[in-house]
């Protein structure tokens, strides 16, 4: 793995790229084999949010689906294995851009100055604000069936939401709980129709149509779910005990409201080419305003970000940190190789 060049005593990379999800660990596979020096940082483990998911069933090259948990750690091991410095754990909380064009990454642990920038930060699930939902968290309220779903077996849940995500890890649930209900505000679910048929057929599932969730009830645990009809106005308490949220998901951008243009739900604003309005800084997967969420889209744009990375770099002119083979190969490398 190259060491970081040192500059005036400092560590320099070529490129850091933040969150290690599928966006930025394909990032960090094409800039490392692409021989730009590169470190990801990851406040969690590596993964994002495929790490919580159960099984993957649209990543192509894998017909029978992979465990999301299992994608993860290839991608991270590919990443590694052409010399990304993986650093997890490490939460990032600022980005400035000093006089001379470098960037300073600042973490909860250092400073890391950095010729180029990729942000892949993702996103994570959306609270929903009623009562109840912060007293029980870790006592019945979850945001990851993965992590959490083996603690329900034999016992009741609810799911809420209409989505991919609400139906996929509500049938997931199914492996464990005896009752799963998903509560959605509608009478139609979003989530994909081959993933409705099968959570219509599973005799496990009860959908509670048109309603909302109003309130989490419980002394040590949860032991209700209140939910309003928001046709009828009728109330019903759903007698579970967990609660798995799945309302859609949140930009994890909040601290680059001042740096970077963020559109008006927090998404990163890039051009065509991934390039945020800061020389030098990219933006790919779910964190960026795109069209489209999904693993298969993430990784597209994890690669074409790298590229774009090595471009501006070769562009500089000067050669690339501490990589001897760098200057002018960065580009070439990462967009020509398969
Ligand atoms: P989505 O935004 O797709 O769905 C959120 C669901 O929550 C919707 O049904 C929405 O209702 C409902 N909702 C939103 N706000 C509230 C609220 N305040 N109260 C009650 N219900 C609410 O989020 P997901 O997390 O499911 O998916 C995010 C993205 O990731 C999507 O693009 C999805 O396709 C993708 N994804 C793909 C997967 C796959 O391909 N296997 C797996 C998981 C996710 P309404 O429908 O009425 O708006």
């Amino acid at each position: 793995m190259p060491e970081p060049t040192s500059e005036n005593g400092a560590d320099v990379f070529d490129v850091v790229i933040v969150g290690a999800g599928p966006a930025g660990l394909t990032a960090g596979i094409y800039c490392s084999r692409g021989r730009l020096k590169t470190a990801v940082l990851e406040r969690n483990m590596a993964g994002g949010q495929i790490a919580l998911t159960d099984l993957v069933e649209n990543y192509p090259g894998f017909p029978e689906g992979i465990s999301g948990f299992d994608l993860a750690t290839k991608m991270k091991d590919q990443a590694v294995k052409f010399g990304a410095e993986m650093r997890e754990i490490e939460s990032v909380s600022e980005l400035r851009t000093d006089p001379d064009g470098c960037h300073v990454i600042v973490t909860d642990r250092e400073e890391i100055r950095t010729r180029a920038v990729i942000l892949a930060p993702g996103v994570e699930g959306r609270r929903s604000g009623i009562p109840g939902e912060a007293e029980f968290i870790g006592r019945g309220v979850s945001w990851c069936a993965t992590c959490d779903g083996a603690l329900y077996r034999g016992r009741t849940v609810a799911v809420i939401g209409g989505g991919d995500s609400a139906v996929e890890e509500g049938m997931f649930l199914t492996k464990f709980a005896d009752k799963v209900y998903i509560v959605h505000r509608r009478d139609q679910l979003r989530a994909a129709p081959i993933a409705q048929e099968r959570a219509f057929a599973n005799a496990k599932v009860e959908f509670v149509w048109d309603s909302v969730p109003k309130r989490i009830d419980g002394e040590e645990m949860v032991e209700a779910l209140e939910v309003e009809n928001v046709k009828t106005g009728e109330g019903r308490a759903l007698p579970v005990n967990g609660v798995f949220i799945y309302i859609g998901q949140i930009p994890n951008t909040t601290w680059l409201k001042d740096t970077v243009a963020l559109d008006d739900s927090g998404y990163i604003v890039t051009d065509g080419l991934l390039r945020t309005q800061l020389p030098g800084v990219f933006a790919c997967g779910d964190a960026r305003a795109n069209p489209l969420k999904q693993i298969a889209m993430a990784i597209g744009e994890g690669a074409l970000a790298a590229v774009q990375a090595g471009r501006y770099l070769d562009e500089l002119g000067s050669p690339a940190l501490g990589a001897k083979d760098a200057a002018g190969e960065g580009a070439a490398a990462a967009g020509t190789q398969r």
